[in-house]
């Protein structure tokens, strides 16, 4: 509560009883890992109290897939608003990959985009931007923007985050988001003034 900044500022930390303590995700190839969760948690939500924010601001964001009948052809459309869904000349055409893979397409008639389908968006320069390995980069993004505007990578079953373990010297992107990996990278490099979460380090409240 308050924060991120120097310990004046932050009253307490508050963490999720119900927190797992190990987290399995599926990267691209279809290999899991399981990676340490609650103490990343903990760690993470220390280190606001000693001045480190995150890589980007927050412009992550919950879009809804759906499929739709449009000139008696069912098409992916994709809402920013969940009050759009239903309303007519709304929402934008997407083309859904599975993973990072170009060469599969999600089909339009699936039964599930039967319903709205809730996916939470990363985007450049945000939270999930950066050194793949820190502790301060977010994990849960669920869907990015693929080789155009309109492509979509589906990330909820397979090619999900690696979750950051270390804390980053640098605002270079690694790993998924080291500029020319082969499928692009996903967020990019931190923000400007943002990353390098070592170097942030300010315990001291006269400083701040
Ligand atoms: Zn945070
Ligand atoms: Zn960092």
């Amino acid at each position: 509560m308050g924060g991120p900044g120097t310990p004046k500022i932050v009253s307490r930390v508050l963490i999720n009883r119900d927190m797992k303590d190990t987290i399995k995700q599926t990267l691209c190839g279809g290999a899991t890992k399981t990676y340490p969760f609650y103490e990343v948690i903990v760690a993470h939500e220390l280190f606001h109290c000693c001045n480190v924010w995150h890589h980007g601001p927050s412009l992550d964001q919950v879009v809804y897939w759906k499929s739709k009948i449009v000139g008696g052809k069912k098409e992916l459309l994709e809402y920013d608003n969940p009050a759009d869904i239903d309303a007519p000349y709304r929402g934008n055409r997407v083309t859904i990959h599975p993973g990072e893979d170009d060469t599969l397409i999600y089909a339009p008639d699936l039964a599930l985009w039967d319903k709205p389908f809730p996916v939470l968006m990363g985007n450049s320069w945000g939270p999930h931007s950066g050194d793949e390995n820190c502790i301060m980069r977010y994990s849960n993004s669920e869907t990015r923007t693929g080789s155009a505007p309109n492509i979509r990578y589906c990330l909820v079953w397979e090619c999900q985050e690696p979750v950051g373990q270390g804390l980053c010297t640098s605002p270079t992107g690694t790993g998924v988001n080291e500029e020319g990996r082969k499928t692009g990278s996903r967020y990019g490099n931190c923000a400007s003034g943002q990353g390098d979460c070592t170097d942030h380090i300010c315990v001291n409240d006269l400083y701040h």
